[in-house]
């Protein structure tokens, strides 16, 4: 039987498709499949990360060696529980997040799965939270996650920048935005924002980014 013929592009996955690759992926944490299924109820459930993402998040983490890590956008906290559980165990991660009531749910899993000696959760504003990180440069991260608003992402990804160690990486998600970065005619406030920023981090010469196309794009970047 002859092989079937391909073009050698990307893939827009069906649901099969999707589903065959989260059965590959392995067994997924048991208080991360109960954190995924809470938040499911959630009215802004979107702002989870995938476990398809969480999958490539973790095997980053793992592979860069990272020790130290921030994450900026918390929410009910899967991604930084699967962080906390990817890094090694002299790891630490801080947390990054404005809203009690979500980080409250956070809190109550990284309990849950016994990682909350790992992590520092720092409330308020990320930008004043960031530049207070700067100020006293106590550490610089391995690893920065940025899940955020999206107004804010140039000034995240500059201050983020100047926290990263020298052979670490950024992620950014969300930077496809459902597609519509590549729509000509879509013009809300978002789409410009993320667009904008993508273009930002493509001119800028003093980093290298590439796009993994899943779920809604994550964006890697490490300083040259
Ligand atoms: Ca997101």
């Amino acid at each position: 039987m002859s092989e079937p013929s391909f073009e050698n592009k990307t893939l827009g996955l069906s649901e099969n498709l999707l589903n065959y690759i989260k059965n590959l992926a392995g067994t997924e944490n048991p208080v991360l499949t109960e954190l995924r299924e809470f938040t499911s109820n959630h009215p802004q459930k979107k702002m989870q990360i995938s476990p398809e993402q969480g999958t490539i998040l973790s095997f980053l983490i793992k592979c860069t060696g990272a020790v130290n890590a921030l994450e900026i956008g918390v929410f009910t906290g899967y991604s930084s529980l699967l962080t906390a559980l990817s890094l090694p165990a002299d790891g630490k991660l801080t947390a990054v997040d404005r809203s009690e009531e979500f980080t409250g749910t956070a809190t109550e899993y990284w309990k849950k799965a016994g990682v909350e000696n790992k992590i520092d959760l720092l409330l308020g504003d990320a930008n004043d939270v960031l530049d207070s990180l700067l100020e006293t440069k106590k550490e610089f991260y391995d690893f920065i996650f940025i899940d955020a608003d999206k107004k804010n992402y140039i000034s995240y990804y500059e201050k983020s920048l100047n926290l990263l160690s020298a052979k670490g990486i950024i992620i950014i998600d969300n930077v496809l935005w459902r597609g519509l970065v590549a729509e000509e005619s879509a013009d809300d406030r978002i789409t410009v924002q993320v667009r904008e920023f993508n273009r930002y981090v493509s001119e800028d010469r003093r980093t290298e980014m590439c796009i993994i196309p899943v779920t809604d794009g994550m964006m890697l970047v490490r300083k040259k």
